[in-house]
This record gives C-alpha cells, structure tokens and sequence, in this order.
C-alpha cells in the first residue's frame, strides 16, 4: 500500500488563510470571483470565502477569475479545466510536494468507512432502505466479507521428490468460488487438476489451494484455468499440465438469459497433456469416471 499522509483540519485552514491573503494581495482588495472544482475544491471555496472576505464563490467555471481544486495529484482532473485559460490555484500540489504519497483529506475520512458508505448508498440506489434493521450492518459485514474473500490464506507451494514416480497424479472435484469480473457475481463449481512429474510433486492439498488463490478476485474462468496450469508448469517443471474447470456463472443464470444449470467447461493442457493425445484422454477418461 501507498504511504498516508493524513491531512488536519488546521493545516487546511492554515493552508486556506495563506492562499486567501496572496489572493487578496495580488487582486488589490477588489472581489475575486472563485470556483471549486468538485469534491474537494468545492471545499475549499467554501472555506476560502467563510475566512476571507470579497470571495465570491461562482458556480460556473468560464465566469471566475481563479479555479481552485484540493489537489494537482494525477493532473487528470486539472486537464480538463485547462480549456477555460484560467489562473488555477491547488491547495496541495503533487508536482512539488508528497510526490509518491497518498494524501488524505479530512472530508475524505477513513477509507473502509468510505468504501462501507459506498455499498450503502448501492443499496439506496435499489431502492432499499438502509436503516432497516436488517441493512444496518450490511456495508459494513459486505465490506469485511470482500475483504476475506479476496485474501485467501497465503500457501507455499513446496515441491518434494518424486521418487521415481512418472504417472499422472488427478485431482477431482475440487470446490472452487469466484466471482465474474463483468457483473460481480458469484461463478463456482469443480476442479479437475493433473500432472505427470518430471522428479517433483507436491502435497495434493497445495492444488486446491493453487485452484483458491487463483479464484478469490474478480476473475473469468479461462484466466483461472490458464493461471493455475502455468503456475504448476512454472512451480513443479512436469511433464505436463492438464486444468479442466467446470463452474456455473450467476450472472448469467440469475438474469440475462436466464438459463440455470448450464456448466461452463473450460480447459488448459500443457506439455504431454496437450501433444500426446493418449494423455489428455487419460485425463479427461479419468476426470469423467465421476459420473459427470
Ligand atoms: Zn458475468
């Protein structure tokens, strides 16, 4: 994560009062006419002209003598108010100071109570009223339960000696859940994971966890497939590699077309797995004997 660099109150307001008085200086006392850049400039003008007098805060950017915006930080946002050929003031400015830091500003407050405020104003947007029993905690436990969903246990992926063993070791079934990255909707299903040693294997629990580490984010089920049979190339140098996925995807079968129960089958071969076509219908004779 990016270093924090919490913003007070006074040091606004500091800020604020010297900004206001070279404003005044150099406008020789006459009214100046501000706007703010939304959010955080909005801010600022309305705190310039509550300390500071003659600041007349305009809602229209081709109307005002000076734009003002909390913050120069990408520049993105200053870029697009450089077509009014106006004087543009930056309380903070990236270009000379915190260069590599995240500044935070009051109004922003804490990042989760941000993001838990998010899920509760999606919910407003739905319709639903958020302080509802039932809803009150919700932004906050959705919040949480992104968070654990997306930070799975961390696992190594410790390789042993094979001793000799050169036959292709399967894993069936294997619960995965992940969620589309289009529509943020649950997909899950089963895993079917094999490999022919090439003198290293691995813990067969550590190709469940391979298969969850690479579910729990926004993901799409061709990527999964392809990450997991790399991963296990890269990590275990076998013969080959064979990932078949098999998941049924809620944003479809919820809405759109509406259609429950369709499986999704996706596959990634490797190595012998996707040259020797003896292997790969080993593999899938294998992973069929479970009656699927
Ligand atoms: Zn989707």
């Amino acid at each position: 994560m990016n270093e924090q660099y919490i913003v007070t109150w006074s040091e606004v307001y500091e800020r604020i009062q010297k900004l206001g008085d070279a404003i005044k200086q150099h406008a020789k006392d006459k009214p100046v006419k501000v706007y703010g850049i939304p959010r955080g400039g909005s801010i600022v003008v309305g705190v310039l002209a509550a300390m500071v007098k003659d600041i007349i805060i305009v809602m229209d950017p081709k109307i005002a003598d000076i734009i003002i915006d909390d913050i120069y930080d990408s520049g993105t946002t200053a870029k697009g108010y450089e077509k009014y050929k106006k004087q543009m003031i930056f309380l903070y400015d990236k270009r000379t100071e915190y260069n590599n830091t995240w500044v935070v500003f009051p109004w922003e407050g804490n990042p989760s109570v941000d993001v838990e405020d998010n899920v509760r104003r999606l919910l407003q947007f739905i319709g639903e009223d958020t302080s509802r029993e039932g809803l009150l905690e919700t932004p906050k436990r959705y919040v949480k339960f992104l968070t654990e969903f997306t930070n799975p246990p961390e696992f190594k992926c410790t390789a042993f000696d094979s001793e000799g063993m050169d036959e292709m070791i399967v894993q069936t079934d294997i619960s995965f859940y992940s969620f589309c990255e289009h529509h943020l909707a649950p997909f899950f299903g089963e895993g079917y994971i094999a490999y022919i040693p090439n003198g290293k294997i691995i813990g067969l629990s550590k190709l469940a966890r391979t298969l969850e580490f690479f579910s729990r984010r926004p993901q799409n089920q061709e990527r999964i497939t392809t990450q997991v049979a790399e991963y296990l190339q890269e990590k275990l140098d076998p013969i080959g590699v064979g990932v078949v996925l098999r998941a049924r995807h809620m944003c479809m079968e919820m809405r759109g077309v509406e259609k429950p129960g369709v499986f999704t089958t996706t596959s990634k071969m490797i190595g012998q797995f996707k040259q020797d076509l003896n292997t790969k219908h080993e593999f899938l004779k294998l992973i069929r004997l479970n009656g699927k």
